[in-house]
């Protein structure tokens, strides 16, 4: 996609997805990153054993207890959580860094993280709550995965609906019947969301220059 120059400056937001696993929202995610040269994914830190498919600084940095806890005592995260018994976080340089530069940032955290996060910047982060169309659906999704053990999954069908009840703490709910219309949709709202007046730094000097210079 080619890239406009911004005739004024621009700050970045925090684009937060969640949902349970199996409802999709890493298909969503690969397509948003791949289609938008502005967006980044914040990849976090995490505990969790690296999967096979996966690769360490790419979709995880994959570190051990003592590493994660190094990163949370020198204040280098940004949200931190527990997820199925491993620990999660959010370093907090690249975010802040690419906000500044005007970039945009996808977080696939969950929702003590979005609610960390929001908590401190609520003017930059917009929250998405991605839902299943059925449960049967998230069942089935959750088992074609089977990268982690049936143990795993059992573990992961039971979280789904705890996580599901906190669908009232977002700003947008796509339900993720058809993954190219969940696309659309999520894309939509980062559409506008980037044309939100408090993210629009340098719309003064624009506007003076527009009426000029009055
Ligand atoms: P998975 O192990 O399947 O990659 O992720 C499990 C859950 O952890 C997902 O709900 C995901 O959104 C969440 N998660 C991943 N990274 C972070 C993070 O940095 N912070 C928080 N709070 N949750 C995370």
């Amino acid at each position: 996609m080619a890239k406009r120059a911004a005739r004024f400056k621009r700050r970045g937001l925090m684009f937060v997805l969640s949902s349970p696993s199996g409802a999709g929202k890493t298909t969503i995610s690969r397509q948003l990153l791949a289609d938008d040269d502005n967006l980044q994914l914040s990849i976090s830190a995490t505990t969790r054993p690296k999967r096979p498919s996966e690769r360490d600084g790419v979709d995880y940095h994959f570190v051990d207890h003592g590493g994660f806890e190094r990163m949370v005592s020198n204040g280098e995260m940004l949200e931190h959580a527990v997820v199925f018994g491993n620990r999660y976080g959010t370093p907090r340089a690249p975010v802040e860094k690419a906000l500044a530069a005007g970039r945009d940032v996808l977080f696939d955290i969950d929702w003590q993280g979005t609610q960390q996060v929001y908590s401190k910047m609520p003017d930059d982060v917009v929250r998405v709550f991605v839902l299943p169309p059925s449960v049967e659906e998230l069942a089935r999704r959750l088992h074609t995965r089977a990268q982690d053990s049936d143990e795993v999954v059992a573990q992961r069908m039971a979280k789904a609906a705890d996580e599901m009840s906190h669908y009232d703490a977002y700003d947008y709910i796509i339900v993720n019947e058809q993954v190219e219309r969940a696309v659309a949709q999520a894309k939509a709202i980062l559409t506008a969301e980037r044309q939100r007046l408090k993210r629009l730094v340098g719309l003064d000097g624009f506007v003076k220059g527009l009426r000029g210079g009055a």
